[in-house]
């Protein structure tokens, strides 16, 4: 997930596909339990919004039901204050009835108190009120509020069937609205030897971004024997990854330190999922996200060659033996590739043929830069 913009504004992901289900799902199961055995209750969404809420919530009810929809719309009077309110869609005698209101969102409960008005004339058995979202900070009114998704604070949210302006409801996910996010942030892809170093020093410079590489910042730690390049060297000296967590908090500390930045390139990193998620994590609760990602595509046998040639004068000694090069493929290949597809989900990623004289690399990677 990453920060979305809808007209004007921006949104940063907030609530996700899976937390939503395990909420609905809840939902469902209490207010089944809630239920007379035999009552067959009828659902009544509030549309616009709910209707993606209203088709999870009765595919997992379980027990017979009856659904409906309603949208409340306004005739305006001739004066600015009249402003009568009325249900359009309930043809159904709801006499004696259950009635079980689906909305996505209750905030001041205006529109809430509008629906109670109008139902309190159909003698209905009962009326419960079912929300997925609630704002307890901005909520007025004295109407019982039977079912609650989850509470959450004053914001504006969008997606999962809420709009802004009538655009967000086709999101699968929530967001919730943030600033303007003011970095560019990049990370530089690709298998060993591809090229990223080189190729991030010319474009930090060409897009006062700042550089940093995970592999620099442990070989520093090594080179100054700190604790940290003490854990990492065992790793790196064979070519396997270090292990996430420590990786993770000293990216982060990167960041921290350079925290007026006018963005990053990432050079090595993320390198497995969960490095990926985490770096999304991380800058959503920045305002910020992952621009996208830039992939140096080279094939393997033609890296092999140019990391033994470096490893001629680099000193990396995981860059001079051949079975720890096949070693980082070989992590490469099974743990950081998959990458691809997870920018690519995203519509984040961006290949480019890293193979031909460094400047006209730098040139086709700038032509991506330019428009991220
Ligand atoms: P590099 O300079 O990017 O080729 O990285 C050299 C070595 O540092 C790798 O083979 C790993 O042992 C370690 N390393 C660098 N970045 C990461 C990362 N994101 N996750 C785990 N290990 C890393």
């Amino acid at each position: 997930m990453k920060i979305i913009k809808l007209h004007d504004l921006y949104f940063k992901p907030f609530i996700n596909k899976d937390e939503i289900s395990k909420i609905v799902k809840q939902l469902a199961l209490e207010i089944k339990a809630d239920l007379p055995k035999d009552e067959v209750p009828i659902f009544v969404g509030i549309l616009n919004g709910c209707f993606l809420f209203a088709a999870d919530f009765i595919r997992e009810y379980k027990g017979d039901c009856e659904v409906s929809f309603v949208k409340l719309a306004s005739y305006e009077g001739t004066s600015t204050t009249e402003n009568v309110k009325h249900l359009v869609g309930i043809n159904e005698d709801l006499t004696g009835r259950t009635v079980i209101i689906l909305e996505d969102i209750i905030d001041t409960g205006n529109t809430l108190q509008e629906i109670y008005n109008i139902f309190r004339d159909k003698n209905v058995k009962q009326l419960k009120v079912a929300t997925l979202f609630f704002k307890p900070d901005v909520f007025k009114k004295e109407l019982p509020i039977n079912y609650v998704g989850k509470d959450i604070e004053d914001k504006f949210i969008v997606g999962y069937g809420l709009d802004y302006n009538n655009l967000g409801r086709n999101y699968p996910e929530i967001y919730q609205l943030t600033t303007q996010p003011k970095m560019k942030n990049i990370v530089l892809f690709g298998p060993p030897g591809a090229g990223k170093g080189t190729q991030a020093t010319l474009l930090k410079k060409k897009y006062d971004l700042l550089h940093i590489s995970t592999g620099d910042v442990f070989r520093f730690n090594i080179k100054n024997e700190t604790a940290l390049g003490k854990l990492a060297k065992s790793y790196m000296d064979q070519g396997d990854l270090v292990p996430d967590e420590v990786t993770i908090n000293m990216l982060k500390a990167e960041v921290e330190k350079n925290a007026d930045a006018n963005g990053f390139i990432f050079d090595g990193f993320p390198r497995t999922e969960s490095q990926a998620i985490a770096l999304d994590e991380f800058l959503s609760e920045k305002g910020e996200s992952i621009n996208g990602m830039v992939a140096l595509e080279v094939p393997e046998d033609l890296l092999v060659a140019r990391l033994l040639e470096r490893g001629k004068t680099s000193g990396r000694t995981d860059d001079t033996d051949e079975d720890k090069i096949r070693n980082r493929f070989n992590e490469y290949n099974t743990k950081t590739a998959i990458l691809k597809d997870f920018y690519q989900a995203q519509g984040n990623y961006y290949g480019i043929n890293g193979v031909g004289h460094i400047d006209e690399i730098t040139a086709r990677l700038s032509e991506v830069f330019d428009t991220l």
